[in-house]
């Protein structure tokens, strides 16, 4: 890598993140290269994000035309495709409204918002509590930070937003208990927790936790940001799981690679939001819902069968491999817990030629859904080698 780069980084960059000595400098589809040359087998999208690869040719062209054309206005007026991705989405989830941010965390805000708002008016001012899962990430504001029920991301920001209680994953008799005792406003949860270390839900779980809410008037909340947008083999996780929530955020893999929040607001709440309850200057952004909006038509059922292959293919690989103690996910998101620690396989499969991610102490695979199939076994081949060494 370029010693400049990473002197100036240093120098100039907050020291939040611990990068990995690589310099990415350009990509095509499933493939990174690196300053030198160097190609990569990319198996992260960036976190979940770049849904086509790199540099898509649609998706690019989708967003040069409209970067030809109106970059942004405001919210205070019209453009057609933030409408039409609202109107796509709605469509295509059975959510009545869609309201646009620009990441994870600022979706998941509104939809607290929402929540505590359509609380207060039904069943009073004292009605707030939002119940979400031990070990699950909602974002890192101050009031996501309170929503994620990971302890250690609390430490330093004390007084986080008060009203959350967390119930652990699987847990239906803590979570009964919980509502019980508690004024609650809504639930919130992961199908499947991302950076919790890709822990799938039990279906028995999240079926409780939807009738406990239909039955008390409390909203469920699913949070879609890392599981959405065809990652597990469905447009979202919930629909592996036969539920119907009241509010879906969704960020991460919605642009395509370029910044969008989304909260889709079901029948119930529909109506909560009036004017100048809430707001985001650059939200709905016309060039990053034009890339959204083809992302989104991409996302055929044909489409989403090959992804569950794909993933079934890499869980199957894993299963029983040296190495290996458990293997966990859905679709093209899963985690694989080896027996030495997740970062040194990481490392060394970033040696070897392949990105990979972490996810507490699982190496954690995130690969475009479009992976081509010889580049997955490829990558599959290097990551077993990886981890059995
Ligand atoms: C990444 C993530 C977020 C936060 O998204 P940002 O765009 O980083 O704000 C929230 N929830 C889940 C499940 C995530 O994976």
């Amino acid at each position: 890598m370029t010693e400049n780069i990473k002197e100036l980084d240093k120098q100039y960059i907050a020291h939040a993140y611990a990068r990995f000595p690589v310099q990415i400098v350009s990509g095509k589809g499933a493939r990174a290269y690196d300053e030198n040359g160097k190609e990569y087998i990319d198996m992260t999208s960036g976190i979940a994000v770049n849904s086509f690869g790199y540099a898509d040719d649609e998706w690019k062209d989708a967003v040069m035309a409209q970067l030809g054309k109106v970059q942004h206005t405001s919210n205070v007026f019209y453009t057609e495709p933030c409408v039409q991705l609202a109107k796509a989405l709605c469509e295509r989830t059975g959510m009545k409204k869609a309201f646009f941010g620009n990441s994870g965390a600022e979706a998941n805000e509104c939809a607290i918002k929402v929540t505590r708002k359509y609380a207060s008016e039904k069943k009073g001012a004292d009605c707030y509590k939002i119940i979400t899962i031990n070990n699950g990430f909602h974002g890192r504001t101050i009031t996501t930070l309170a929503a994620t029920g990971q302890e250690h991301y609390h430490e330093l920001y004390q007084p986080l937003t008060p009203g959350f209680l967390y119930c652990d994953a699987n847990d239906i008799d803590q979570m009964n208990k919980l509502v019980s005792e508690n004024k609650v406003a809504g639930i919130m949860l992961e199908c499947i927790q991302g950076e919790g270390g890709v822990n799938v839900l039990d279906k028995q779980f999240v079926k409780a936790v939807e009738r406990i809410c239909k039955e008390k008037d409390i909203l469920l909340i699913i949070d879609e940001v890392q599981t959405g947008n065809g990652r597990t083999g469905k447009l979202y996780s919930y629909m592996n799981y036969d539920v119907e929530p009241d509010i879906v955020t969704t960020a991460k893999g919605l642009g395509g690679g370029l910044p969008i929040g989304a909260c889709l607001i079901g029948d119930k709440a529909e109506n909560v939001l009036s004017f100048g309850d809430h707001g985001s200057t650059f939200g709905g952004n016309p060039v990053v819902c034009a890339g959204a909006l083809n992302i989104l038509e991409r996302m055929t059922d044909q489409f989403m069968q090959e992804i569950s292959e794909k993933g079934r293919f890499i869980i199957d690989s894993f299963k029983d491999a040296p190495g290996v103690e458990t293997v966990s996910g859905m679709g093209l998101m899963v985690g694989i817990k080896p027996v030495k620690p997740a970062k040194d396989v990481v490392v060394k499969c970033i040696d070897e030629g392949v990105l990979c991610l972490t996810a507490k102490d699982r190496v954690r695979l995130l690969p475009p859904l479009n992976i081509p199939m010889a580049d997955l076994e490829k990558a599959v081949q290097i990551i077993k080698r990886v981890i059995a060494e």
